[in-house]
Order: C-alpha cells, then sequence, then structure tokens
C-alpha cells in the first residue's frame, strides 16, 4: 500500500469512528430501545485493522471510485441521527391506507423495491446500539444484475457502496415524509445498521435466509440492500413469518463451495435468541479487501436464485 492509499484509509478510519460514537450515542436517549446480552456484535469493519488494509479495498482508484457515495452515505447516517429532534414530541400513531399507500409509493420510487413491515425483535439489536421504536418498516434496494454477475470486480464494490446511498436517502426521505404526517420516526442506515437486516426482513416475509447468511427475495435473489426505518405507528399492516430459511440450501451449496476464502463454518452457529451465523466474518473480511469486495458467494447464489417477480 503507498502513503496516499494509507493516508485516504486513515481519513476514511477517523470518519468511521466518528460515525460509530455517534450511533453509540443512541443508547443515552430516553426513550432508546437496548441491545439484549445476547445482541449480534457488528464485526465490519474492524477499526482496529482497518488501516492495514484488511477490511477494505484500498488501491487507489477503488478508494478514489467509492469516495464521494462513501461520503453521502457517512452524512446520512449523521443525518438519520441528528433527524431524530424533528420527531414530534405528541406524534400520531395510527395511519390511514391512503397515506400507507402514499409512503409504500414513495419508498419505490426513490428505489427501494422491497418493503415490508413487522414487529423488532430485540435480540436483533446490534451490541451497543439501540432504536427509538420497535414498530419497523423494512426496505430494500436492488444491487445491478451485471455487477452481481461480475464479481469479484471493481464494478461490483462500486454498485455496492452506490447502493447505501440510494438506500440511505430512501430511507431518510421517509422518515421526513412520516414526520411530515404527524409520526415520529428512526432511521437504521444500510450502512453497517442498528440491528441485524437479513432476518428482520425475512421476519417481515420479505424473503428467506440463505446459507450464505443473506436474504434471498423471489423479486431479486440474493442481490438487495437492505434498511429499516423504526417509527411509532401503531397499526402497520405487521407481518411475522419468522426467520424462515432457503429449502434449497440443503441440496445446493455453491456460496459455499465458490468461496475463496472458505470462510463458511461447516455447521451454522445457532444463538439461543434463533438467529444464526454462517460465516466467519474475520476470514470473509480479508478476502472482502484484497478482492473487490469478493461477492463471490452473492455470484453464485444469483446464478440459482436469479429473482423475478413475487410468488
Ligand atoms: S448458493 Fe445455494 S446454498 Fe448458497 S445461499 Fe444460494 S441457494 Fe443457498
Ligand atoms: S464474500 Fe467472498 S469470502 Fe466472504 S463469504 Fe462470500 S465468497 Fe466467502
Amino acid at each position: 500500500m503507498n502513503p496516499i492509499e494509507k493516508l485516504l484509509l486513515v481519513m476514511m478510519k477517523q470518519r468511521l469512528l466518528g460515525l460509530f460514537a455517534l450511533e453509540e450515542s443512541l443508547a443515552k436517549q430516553p426513550q432508546a430501545i437496548l441491545a439484549l446480552a445476547d445482541a449480534p456484535e457488528r464485526r465490519w469493519p474492524d477499526l482496529q485493522k482497518f488501516t492495514s488494509g484488511e477490511q477494505i479495498p484500498s488501491q487507489l482508484k477503488t478508494q478514489m471510485a467509492i469516495r464521494k457515495p462513501m461520503l453521502k452515505a457517512g452524512d446520512q447516517v449523521k443525518e438519520s441521527i441528528s433527524s431524530l429532534a424533528l420527531n414530534p414530541q405528541k406524534g400520531r400513531v395510527t395511519i390511514d391506507q391512503n397515506e400507507l399507500e402514499a409512503l409504500i409509493q414513495l419508498a419505490g420510487n426513490q428505489g427501494a423495491g422491497l418493503i415490508g413491515f413487522t414487529k423488532l425483535p430485540h435480540e436483533l439489536i446490534f451490541k451497543n446500539r439501540a432504536v427509538m421504536f420497535d414498530a419497523v418498516i423494512v426496505l430494500g434496494a436492488q444491487l445491478d444484475q451485471q455487477a452481481v454477475a461480475d464479481a469479484p470486480s471493481q464494478d461490483t464494490y462500486v454498485d455496492s457502496i452506490n447502493s447505501y446511498d440510494v438506500l440511505g436517502s430512501a430511507a431518510n426521505q421517509l422518515a421526513e415524509q412520516l414526520r411530515g404526517m404527524g409520526f415520529a420516526a428512526h432511521v437504521s442506515h444500510p450502512l453497517g445498521g442498528l440491528v441485524l437486516y437479513p432476518p428482520l426482513a425475512a421476519k417481515a416475509g420479505l424473503g428467506k435466509l440463505g446459507r450464505h447468511g443473506l436474504l434471498i427475495t423471489p423479486e431479486f435473489g440474493p442481490r438487495q440492500r437492505l434498511a429499516a426505518v423504526f417509527t411509532n405507528i401503531s397499526n402497520l399492516p405487521f407481518v411475522d413469518v419468522g426467520y424462515q430459511i432457503n429449502e434449497s440450501c440443503e441440496h445446493c451449496g455453491r456460496c459455499q463451495k465458490a468461496c475463496p476464502a472458505q470462510a463458511f463454518f461447516d455447521e451454522p452457529i445457532w444463538h439461543s435468541s434463533g438467529r444464526r451465523t454462517s460465516v466467519n466474518e474475520a476470514k470473509c473480511s480479508v478476502q472482502f479487501a484484497k478482492n473487490f469486495s469478493c461477492s463471490v458467494c452473492l455470484r453464485e447464489c444469483a446464478t440459482v436464485n436469479p429473482g423475478g417477480a413475487r410468488r
């Protein structure tokens, strides 16, 4: 790594430290819903190893290609927290059908092709993080089909970072719209986030959990970025189908066989809360940094789960 590449990583690390501190401050809010004792840890990026080049691709050309959307995503994370001050003190708590349809349309227009509603299982809140409400609107934005098919490549990585910007912006706009209607809202940005998204989205009925730990949806297969907007609305059309596992994984295994880092656990780790861990993230992140965000498991899964219309 040359000195400029190193400097850019140092600058990004400083920025991430600030964002992490901001997220951790959420637990001090009076109405915060806190993480449980068995909370999942957000292991990536590991800031201890960040400037060694073991967490994200460090080549200058690649760092420059993602700089703009990454900075925008960072600003959106800040907005997701600073905008909590704009929540109404005594807001409305019920929504009518026309308002709900307008919200769904707004999310779709902003690039969130997936939307679901559920109640947050508190065991999905990341360690040292907190959320303000447990009614949740889950959002998903698709990753570009060709970029995933080309993995690993710089295009794959750039598209994946762009998707943080697109979905983060959509989530913040949805929160702004909710506040304009008199409701309270709290955005969990797709970049890192405050909760573990794939099981949350599965519970909301958007898809099923794959062997790689990602969500597989009828629309996009495994190709989506996820985010959440927590709100005080009590009458959303909540769904709870549990953490469903994708049945065809049992006889497939393409993602595991193709993983260049052999990062998959032979047997997933099941936690007492019912969630599971499929991949050794420390092994995965080294490969992620070395080879344009890797995404080989995503590419392999997209060939057997190409997506299409909701069935
Ligand atoms: S590649 Fe196969 S085994 Fe892996 S998540 Fe997709 S369907 Fe499941
Ligand atoms: S991103 Fe690459 S290294 Fe990580 S689990 Fe998927 S295939 Fe393995």
